[in-house]
């Protein structure tokens, strides 16, 4: 692909990345591969596929595409868009089996909260290897040997991200707000977007300013950033706003349907870009009425071995490995933590669990059962 359909691209689905994008599942050749080439594979979300092959210009290997319903890995692998299912169809169907002499595939690194490698490698004799949590850093990844620095594997959420997450929030809540608008009040169209974009570019610039407000652990950080769904504060805010409003125009005597409505209009649209969850768009949590937010990693150090597959699924970079000593530890607890269960999932010794704040302990198989077995429910 060339770099202005390369760019075109990257537009339209950064706009529109809210939304799935499936590209075609199956097998790629890139460059003049043999038996001996590497073999990554990712997920079919064609903002995905493109960076990947992008990434991998100039390198001879094999590209496979799972069938993720067109999501982005993340979000596919937590969930069950992109599951131990969907690598060994793909491994199995695709006939790389065949043009491959070694049994070696590179996965990204944030697949790994759905899919399980211990059982990729029972199933299908294919050992995974977990890749960077970017595309960017594959030709730095294969340079190193296809080992991951500090920087591959942590998630971040630098300011390039946060624009294209203002814009895939503004962009469709723009559209939406103005298709309901050309009807009533089409004068105040312009007026609108310009709110919404303003406050969503606000949000996500300034997120560095105030994440640690949102990364407290154990308390009820709520208020206005109250979840949607389940919250209803929103719903309270704006019942108020609406009340104010007739109190308003009823004491002066001038009343109007039109004008209330389109205000209530304009109040709940930017209620809602407030509101919205950042759960998906960010590292962090924006609400915290999810009781899983609460839970603890907890290390059991009579069964670790040291062997550091935790460390190479953490995008938080909870774990530090001693390998001579094969000691682990997780020198700031669970501070860093996101709940994504990846660690949990992949420790072939069951070392780690999840601790409830009332002392409740979830076990390892109990996370692989709810993870991997998600089938397209988050919940
Ligand atoms: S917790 Fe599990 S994966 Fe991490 S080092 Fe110990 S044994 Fe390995
Ligand atoms: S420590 Fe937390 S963030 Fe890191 S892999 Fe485990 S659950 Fe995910």
């Amino acid at each position: 692909m060339n770099i202005f359909n390369y760019i075109i691209i990257n537009i339209i689905e950064t706009l529109l990345r809210m939304f799935p994008f499936p590209c075609k599942p199956g097998l790629i050749k890139i460059g003049n591969p043999d038996q001996n080439s590497p073999v990554f594979l990712t997920c079919n979300f064609r903002l995905t596929v493109e960076r990947v092959k992008r990434a991998l210009r100039g390198i001879d290997g094999y590209l496979l595409i799972a069938n993720s319903r067109g999501i982005n890995v993340w979000c596919a692998a937590t969930g069950g868009h992109f599951s131990n299912h969907h690598v060994i169809s793909i491994l199995k169907t695709s006939g790389i089996e065949k043009l491959v002499a070694h049994r070696k595939v590179t996965l990204p690194q944030l697949a790994a909260s759905g899919i399980e490698a211990k059982t990729i490698k029972n199933k299908t004799g294919w050992e995974i290897i977990w890749g960077p949590v970017y595309a960017k850093d594959i030709p730095r990844f294969i340079t190193n040997n296809f080992q991951k620095t500090l920087p591959m594997r942590e998630v971040e959420f630098p300011l390039p991200q946060r624009i294209e997450m203002a814009v895939a929030w503004a962009f469709p809540i723009s559209v939406v707000s103005s298709l309901i608008m050309i009807p009533f009040w089409p004068k105040d169209i312009l007026s609108l977007v310009s709110i919404i974009w303003l406050l969503s570019f606000l949000i996500f610039i300034s997120f560095p300013i105030y994440q640690h407000l949102l990364s407290s652990k154990g308390k009820r950080i709520g208020f206005i950033f109250f979840d949607f769904g389940r919250g209803g504060f929103q719903f309270i805010l704006w019942a108020v706003f609406i009340f104010i409003l007739t109190f308003y125009q009823l004491s002066y005597g001038n009343f109007s349907w039109g004008f209330t409505f389109h205000w209530s209009f304009i109040s709940l649209i930017i209620i809602l870009i407030l509101s919205i969850d950042l759960m998906g768009s960010t590292p962090l949590y924006k609400s915290s009425l999810h009781e899983d937010r609460l839970l603890r990693v907890i290390l059991d150090r009579e069964k670790c071995k040291g062997i550091g597959f935790c460390e190479q699924v953490c995008p938080r970079n909870c774990f530090k490995i001693d390998k001579s000593r094969q000691i682990t530890t997780m020198p700031s607890g669970s501070v860093r933590c996101i709940q994504c269960g990846a660690c949990i999932i992949q420790c072939p010794f069951d070392a780690l669990y999840f601790e409830s704040p009332k002392g409740d302990i979830i076990s390892p198989d109990t996370i692989r059962k709810y993870k991997l077995n998600l089938v397209g429910k988050r919940v």
